[in-house]
């Protein structure tokens, strides 16, 4: 079956992220736009990925899922089976922080909030900078929580492995690769990768509507998954 994703969607939580960007407005707005998957991806984050999931109950599919950011500037997404596996990946993120303070009024707010769409408190660790992870280590954390590890905005000049690297190390083995829709891209330049585009969204009028299809042998979270390491 195809089915319609939007797999990079920030919430207020990064600080790049409009205040609106809360889990109820998110989902709404993913329903409404006719998804039938989406993923939080906040930048070295998780916090408000549970709240977005007991919204989405029953309602649309959530995969948990984070954008995080090397040491070398690599915007990397990770998807993973569950929230807990997520929640425990993102907990041996912890020691790669550099312990900088977020300036709200210069970067914005970093909200956490809950299915209640409800503040429940402010995030002060900085989050839009590099951890002090490599990106070969994070691939490896990554799945060593089983979770995909997949590239993002390749074709982007800045904060993409190929704009910091200049390639795609073939060892790393990627299989998917996201890439954004409003930059040139030459797909020939990845031989024996698929490829997804996402909203990236900062606001809610970004959020995609049912452009993205992909086939899966089942919705469900394992049934992403499973599309994204073909
Ligand atoms: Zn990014
Ligand atoms: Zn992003």
């Amino acid at each position: 079956m195809k089915v319609a994703i939007d797999l990079h969607i920030h919430s207020a939580l990064s600080p790049c992220g409009d205040d609106d960007m809360t889990p109820n407005n998110i989902v709404n707005m993913a329903i409404l736009n006719g998804l039938d998957a989406i993923a939080v991806t906040d930048h070295n984050s998780c916090d408000n990925v549970e709240a977005v999931m007991k919204v989405a109950e029953g309602r649309i599919l959530v995969i948990p899922g984070m954008e995080l950011q090397t040491r070398e500037e690599v915007h990397l997404l990770s998807y993973f089976n569950d929230l807990s596996s997520l929640i425990s990946f993102s907990n041996e993120l912890l020691p790669f922080f550099d312990g900088l303070s977020n300036s709200p009024s210069f970067f914005g707010h970093q909200w956490i909030i809950n299915e209640l769409d409800e503040i429940t408190g402010e995030m002060d660790q900085a989050l839009l900078t590099s951890l002090s992870i490599s990106l070969d280590d994070a691939v490896e954390l990554i799945r060593r929580h089983k979770g995909i590890a997949v590239p993002a905005h390749v074709n982007k000049s800045s904060y993409s492995i190929t704009s910091q690297l200049g390639f795609l190390p073939s060892y790393l083995n990627f299989r998917m690769l996201e890439y954004s829709q409003y930059h040139e891209m030459n797909f020939s330049d990845f031989p024996r990768c698929n490829f997804i585009f996402s909203s990236d969204a900062h606001s809610l009028g970004q959020i995609l509507d049912r452009t993205m299809l992909i086939s899966v042998d089942d919705l469900s979270i394992d049934g992403i998954l499973e599309a994204l390491s073909k």
